[in-house]
């Protein structure tokens, strides 16, 4: 959806790019919805956590979201 502009359940080519994915965490605070990976999954502080943040593509007539990672290489262990 992201390269072709269009959508790949219903094929319209109304495509809402690049929306932030928002999450809402403790005392209702926005942020950006994140996605990590643990390089080191076991270890009880030093977990080696990567990030980043995610962004959506919208379909402006079914309503189909496609998430993209930000910054992907950031969280490739
Ligand atoms: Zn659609």
């Amino acid at each position: 959806m992201k390269k072709t502009g269009k959508c790949p359940k219903c094929g319209c080519a109304d495509v809402i790019a690049d929306a932030k994915a928002v999450d809402r965490g403790d005392e209702s605070f926005e942020h950006d919805m994140k996605i990590a990976t643990f390089g080191n999954p076991g270890a009880l502080i030093f977990k080696q956590k990567k990030e980043t943040s995610m962004s959506a593509w919208v379909c402006a007539s079914c309503g189909f979201v496609e998430l993209y990672a930000d910054e992907p290489w950031r969280i490739n262990t």
